[in-house]
């Protein structure tokens, strides 16, 4: 009779898009007391805009697109696109780096030029009224990227990643249901918590290097089981350390590859679903 409830179960969820590797899968979403959530691609629809540039636009948007050029980052495609909008002509760098979790440096015209977040700014300051416009745009839940060239910050960029318009359903019902929800995000925590205000999520870890990622879901284990719901390269390690790994299906395939359910259509209401299938396929068996 168990397995055979576990056949109807998965069988179940496969036809609600859920896919569910297996029955062990299946059982420990039941006892799952926090959910976790990557920001970026999960929560938000993972197609960012450019809405801001402060700054000599033309300009800032030279600099940043040639460098982006060589990045694969969402937040580099949403630049490069404003680019060409704007009939902004790339050009050539030299010595491309990608620098994880923070952004992208190179040699333009002999000088070093860079665009990423705060933690790239080491060797550089921001004027008052940068850090003005950059908390504004960080408080209106988007994320800024500093553009620098030769030892200065010449600009700001801000970049926004909407809610998916599902996604402050799912939190709803998961929170009704006594769960706890957490954000999961390399993104800047003022952005990361403006996110979680229009979802409604209860805890922000933001700032966290990709490979960090799997520490917190392991400190936040120390509470009770935790699930992990992702969707990028760096999200693997974070979906197999969780108790549960769940990935969206849009997500990269070594996020599909780490997660124990796909949710196939992108729907974070599925991970409601999911806990639902659980409790119902663990109800008939005890
Ligand atoms: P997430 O956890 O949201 O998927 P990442 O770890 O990929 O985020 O990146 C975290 C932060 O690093 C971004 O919000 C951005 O500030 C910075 N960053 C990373 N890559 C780039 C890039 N190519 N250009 C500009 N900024 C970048
Ligand atoms: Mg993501």
């Amino acid at each position: 009779a168990i397995p055979t409830a576990l056949m109807v179960g998965t069988g179940r969820g496969a036809k609600l898009g859920i896919l569910i590797k297996n029955g062990e899968v299946l059982e420990a979403v039941n006892d799952v007391k926090t959910v976790v959530f990557d920001k970026t691609g999960t929560i938000t629809v993972g197609k960012p805009q450019v809405t801001d540039v402060v700054g000599d636009e033309r300009r800032v948007l030279q600099i940043a697109a040639s460098l982006e050029e060589a990045s694969e980052h969402p937040l580099a495609t949403a630049i490069l696109a404003r680019a060409q909008q704007a009939q902004v002509t790339p050009r050539p760098v030299t010595a491309f780096q990608a620098v994880q979790g923070k952004g992208v440096t190179g040699q333009l015209n002999g000088q070093t030029a860079i665009v990423g977040n705060d933690k790239l700014l080491t060797d550089f300051k921001l004027t008052a009224e940068q850090t003005a416009a950059m908390e504004r745009l960080q408080n209106e839940a988007k994320t800024v990227v500093f553009v620098g060239l030769a030892q200065q910050i010449i600009g700001l960029i801000a970049i926004q990643d909407a809610p998916k318009a599902t996604s402050k359903e799912a939190l709803t019902r998961l929170k009704r249901r006594g769960l706890k929800t957490v954000m999961l995000t390399g993104d800047n925590q003022r952005v990361a918590e403006a996110v979680a205000q229009q979802v409604g999520i209860d805890q922000v870890i933001a700032g966290v290097l990709p490979g960090d990622k799997a520490a917190a879901v392991a400190q936040l284990q120390q509470d009770g089981q935790v699930a992990f719901v992702g969707d990028g390269i760096n999200d693997a390690p974070a979906l197999t350390t969780a108790d549960v790994g769940i990935a969206m299906g849009s997500g990269t395939d070594i996020a599909i590859d780490s997660g124990g359910i796909v949710l196939v259509k992108n729907d974070l209401r599925d991970v409601d679903t999911a806990l639902a299938l659980s409790r119902k396929t663990f109800s008939r068996i005890k």
